[in-house]
């Protein structure tokens, strides 16, 4: 058994706040009305389902009505997308969006692809940003649609929205952004931002999973894509998960409140994380850009050293991390966002996440990189035996 069990994985999911978890329980057996029921249990269901919706508004700064529940951010993703493109389908066939897209965005704009749709994907620089100039530089009279998002789940990069809503607003384009790991962790107001579309995801914010929400701006065009009922004013059919949108509801107002504390914690723990990591390990690169990034998240390359082989050292000393792509993580198929900041085969292969959250502390910091210098020495050390054994066979 490791001495302690440390969490760094908060970009693949969060714990449910235990306030969140207690605010959703009598949704699910006291207070179980169906939301569209006229009688009492469904007025009271109508009722919290509402207030929640209200508060999700809150943290983003949008009227009430402007908020849809789904079932995540890769529903989120996919309505806003696939929405506004079979709007507009007619006269605008065109979507802009970026090369380090999560594949929730990336998967319905190659969907989109295959029925006629035009999809410029923009690259990226080194540190995983956009420019605003390639935004404007691939907008066509028949753009519909630019989906950039607001900070990378691989590399925690921040990106220019406000520049590239901008940009977009003057060719009357649309714009939205993917805040499933941007939520709760930097402040939002779409408004300010311009942005007509905003996906949010509940348990990357310490709120249920299966759970999200899309901002969509009033008078945006938006075919619902699940088809059935007439809930969510019409975009989105299907009984509302009440217990799940109360959970996100709470999610949302817990880190609102949070907002001016929470955020420049997680900053203060990455930053020593990052300058130990750096001074202690030789040949490591950060990937991500070194400001703009998310508070909680720490992305590195260790040349020699790969990450499978990390992921079973550190997981032996307790501790949770990741070799980046949270969905991915399991699945065979190697990042697309590090080749796109220009990081080699064996680089990819190299890379580790660590992400922050709400419960690490500074000694959670200490003995992550206590035990991760010892892993990177251990597999730099087994590699280069391997190699010298390779070399004696070569020359016997
Ligand atoms: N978008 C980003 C940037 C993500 O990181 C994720 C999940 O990791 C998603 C979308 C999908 O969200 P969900 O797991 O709620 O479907």
């Amino acid at each position: 058994m490791p001495a302690r069990r440390v969490y760094m994985d908060y970009a693949a999911t969060t714990p449910m706040d235990r306030r969140v978890w207690e605010s959703m329980a009598p949704f699910a057996t006291e207070t179980f009305g169906n939301p569209s029921s006229l009688h009492q249990f469904g007025r009271d269901a109508r009722l919290a389902l509402d207030q929640a919706r209200g508060k999700v508004a809150r943290l983003i700064g949008c009227p009430d009505d402007e908020v849809v529940f789904t079932s995540g951010g890769t529903e989120s993703d996919n309505l806003a997308i696939r929405g506004v493109a079979l709007a507009r389908r007619e006269t605008h066939p065109h979507i802009i969006t970026s090369a380090i897209e999560h594949h929730a965005v990336l998967e319905p704009c190659h969907f989109l692809e295959k029925q006629g749709f035009k999809v410029t994907i923009l690259p990226v620089d080194g540190y995983g940003l956009v420019d605003p100039q390639d935004v404007a530089d691939a907008l066509l009279p028949e753009t519909a649609l630019v989906s950039v998002m607001m900070a990378n789940n691989e590399i925690g990069t921040i990106q220019p929205i406000r520049e590239i809503a901008a940009i977009a607003k003057e060719k009357d384009v649309l714009v939205h952004t993917d805040a499933v790991q941007a939520c709760g962790v930097v402040s939002i107001d779409v408004q300010d931002l311009g942005v007509d579309l905003l996906s949010i995801s509940g348990h990357k914010l310490y709120g249920p999973k299966g759970v999200g929400a899309l901002y969509v701006r009033k008078g945006t065009p938006l075919v619902a894509q699940n088809l059935g009922g007439d809930q969510e004013r019409k975009k989105r059919g299907g009984t509302e998960n009440v217990p799940g949108a109360i959970g996100l509801g709470t999610a949302c107002e817990i880190a609102l409140d949070a907002l001016d504390e929470h955020p420049a914690n997680l900053e203060k723990l990455r930053d020593s994380l990052i300058a130990e990591v750096l001074d202690r390990i030789s040949d490591t690169k950060l990937n991500g850009h070194p400001n703009h990034r998310l508070p909680g998240n720490a992305s590195f390359t260790f040349a020699g050293a790969d990450n499978q082989s990390l992921l079973i050292n550190l997981d032996l000393a307790g501790i949770a991390a990741s070799n980046g792509s949270a969905c991915a993580s399991g699945s065979p198929q190697p990042s697309h966002v590090l080749p796109a900041i220009g990081r080699t085969v064996e680089e990819t292969r190299n890379a580790l996440r660590l992400s922050l959250g709400k419960e690490n502390t500074e000694d959670d910091v200490e003995y992550v990189i206590e035990h991760l210098c010892r892993a990177v020495e251990k597999i730099r050390g087994a590699e280069k035996k391997i190699t010298d054994l390779e070399m004696l066979g070569g020359e016997a």
